[in-house]
């Protein structure tokens, strides 16, 4: 083993350490997946054979949310931030139109509702009232509602700009639970802490369960390393107490989960098993062993995809010959498929499209870049191809589209693998957590 993987391996080792430290007095409430809801929806009717959506479709109240398709939700709550509500008029008019958020996205499980910081982390300000907010949460019939924050991270963490942005967040928390005993809401008041240090956070939180608070939030963490996030944990552990629930926003990392909950974080959210189905650059597929693999990039050469764009505008190649070999890809992975394609065949088939597909650059495609894609892309497709691993899935998703779930290609594939990665995580999740 090289020097590099050793100490890779002692970092994994360390993250299961935390056994030594008694457990968190808030233990008993178990821990809870939330995944962020950004209008994760696919087309039920899709016909993935000829490409075509279900005809005369309304986006809104024919499209499937992941918790129609699996029998049981992949999840235990959904969080909906307030920018993604806000994001067009029709939406949040839909929403009322229907009667609240539960009967919006269909799912009658715990939703919790944010101000969805990241929207407006380059403000001064955050862009709402408290009371707007805690309106909102109530008119919408959220479960769980936060207060307002403002995040600390990358050049908003620096000495000056920090503590204005952290006395603003302990303010609106104040403001928020004081404003909620006056009134006669439903849904259960969160308070959430930004800080830049385990100290900073562990004050903050102190200051948060003392205003009243009996769920409490640490933002501001999805990028930090897990080893930072658990300085931080153990720092504000000795504020908690048997009846406080805490969440973590955006960080959901199968290796951390069991130590963060040790530590005292009883529900956290994450995006990332969805969306690594096409942000990737290659654990687009999840399986429940942890081995990730690339799905195929078929891109559609009539969809004005930008790489098939730039390829035709540099005259790499004709848009006749791109959907021959688009149409022969998507043929042989089918035929592969069904046994009557071999590995090396289907390889082939899939290279020669592939290949064509290298980036150019000032209308050039520069040979080293190519024969790296192209070596890159021999070894992943190879991997996948000759392990079949959506074929070993028995979810709702891989047993109903099988060979196409493994196709790089438009919403209504890539997001159905990334429903796909939230089964494997949520299996694995809960594996984790209730041995
Ligand atoms: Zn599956």
């Amino acid at each position: 083993m090289s020097k590099k993987k050793n100490n890779q391996q002692n970092e994994e080792d360390n993250l299961v350490s935390s056994s030594d430290i008694e457990v968190a007095p808030n233990f008993h409430f178990g821990v809870q997946y939330f995944i962020p809801e950004w209008d994760d929806l696919v087309d039920p009717g899709y016909e993935f054979s000829t490409d075509s959506f279900t005809p005369n479709r309304h986006t809104y109240t024919d499209d499937k949310y992941a918790h129609q398709i699996y029998t049981k939700p992949n999840y235990d709550g959904i969080l909906v931030s307030k920018v993604v509500v806000d994001k067009s008029k029709r939406k949040k008019a839909h929403i009322e139109q229907v009667g609240g958020i539960h009967k919006f996205i269909r799912f009658e499980g715990k939703i919790m509702g944010d101000c969805g910081a990241f929207g407006y982390i380059t403000e001064e300000t955050p862009p709402y009232t408290t009371v707007e907010i805690l309106d909102y949460y109530q008119h919408f019939g959220f479960n769980y509602g936060v207060s307002i924050d403002h995040l600390i991270v990358g050049k908003f963490a620096e000495p000056g700009v920090r503590e204005k942005r952290y006395n603003l967040t302990l303010n609106n928390a104040e403001e928020f639970i004081n404003q909620y005993q006056a009134g006669q809401y439903k849904f259960t008041p969160i308070g959430v802490a930004q800080g830049w240090s385990p100290e900073s956070y562990a004050k903050a939180v102190k200051e948060i369960i003392d205003m009243g608070y009996e769920y409490i939030a640490l933002g501001g963490l999805a990028r930090t390393p897990t080893k930072n996030i658990l300085e931080i944990l153990r720092a504000v552990r000795p504020h908690l107490n048997s009846h406080i629930r805490m969440h973590l926003f955006g960080v959901g990392r199968i290796n951390g989960v069991q130590d963060f909950h040790h530590l005292g974080v009883t529900s956290f959210d994450s995006a990332s098993p969805l969306r690594s189905a096409w942000l990737d650059s290659a654990a687009n597929y999840h399986t429940l062993s942890g081995k990730t693999y690339a799905a195929v990039r078929i891109p559609p050469v009539d969809k004005h995809g930008l790489r098939v764009k730039r390829v035709l505008e540099a005259g790499i190649s004709s848009r006749e010959e791109l959907k021959q070999l688009e149409q022969n890809s998507l043929k042989a992975l089918r035929e592969f498929d069904a046994g009557k394609l071999t590995v090396e065949e289907t390889l082939s088939v899939l290279l020669a499209y592939d290949n064509l597909l290298e980036l150019p650059r000032d209308g050039k495609v520069k040979p080293e870049a190519q024969a790296r894609r192209q070596r890159q892309h021999t070894q992943m497709y190879r991997k996948l191809l000759e392990d079949q691993p959506w074929k070993q899935c028995d979810c709702a998703i891989c047993r109903e589209i099988g060979v196409e779930v493994i196709i790089f290609r438009g919403n209504d594939r890539n997001r159905r693998r990334g429903f796909h990665n939230t089964y494997v995580f949520y299996q694995r999740f809960k594996q984790i957590t209730q041995r």
